[in-house]
Formats: structure tokens, C-alpha cells, sequence
């Protein structure tokens, strides 16, 4: 049960805009603003905080959203949380 909420989590990605390989990525490497890589072409994206603000306000929001979900579910699977 763990191992696939773990999978499922650090399968996050999108297809390249160039060759369409899928791209891994994490939330977090996308807040953080580093430089993604597509090991299909060597494509390099940019994300620009300043213009995608809008959207990583989004993502920041998504991910305490889905932190916050786990954190519940775990203590929901907790046998004896009540
Ligand atoms: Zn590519």
C-alpha cells in the first residue's frame, strides 16, 4: 500500500514540447525553479518564476493539499488514531 502511494507520488511529469518523451519532474524542482532536462533530446527548460507565478502558486497550493491528504490518510490507516 505504501509503495504504491510512493510511486504514484514520484511519478509526476509532462510530455516534452519538442519530442514528446515524458519528462520526470517534481513539484518541487519546480518551485525551486532549478533547470529541467529532457533525457529524451536534451531539451532544458526554464521555468520562470516570474511569469509562471500564477501556476506555482497553484502547484505550492496542490502540493500542502496533497501533503496534507497523506497526513491524513496515514493517521486514518493508524489502527487506534481515534
Ligand atoms: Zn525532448
Amino acid at each position: 500500500m505504501l509503495q504504491g502511494l510512493k510511486a504514484k507520488s514520484e511519478n509526476h511529469g509532462f510530455p516534452c514540447p519538442q519530442c514528446n518523451f515524458k519528462i520526470k519532474t517534481s513539484i518541487e524542482q519546480i518551485l525551486t525553479g532549478s533547470s529541467i532536462f529532457c533525457s529524451g533530446c536534451g531539451l532544458q527548460l526554464h521555468i520562470d518564476k516570474q511569469t509562471s507565478a500564477p501556476a506555482l502558486d497553484a502547484l505550492k497550493q496542490l502540493n500542502e493539499v496533497m501533503e496534507k491528504a497523506s497526513d491524513d490518510l496515514a493517521k486514518a490507516k493508524k489502527p487506534g488514531a481515534r
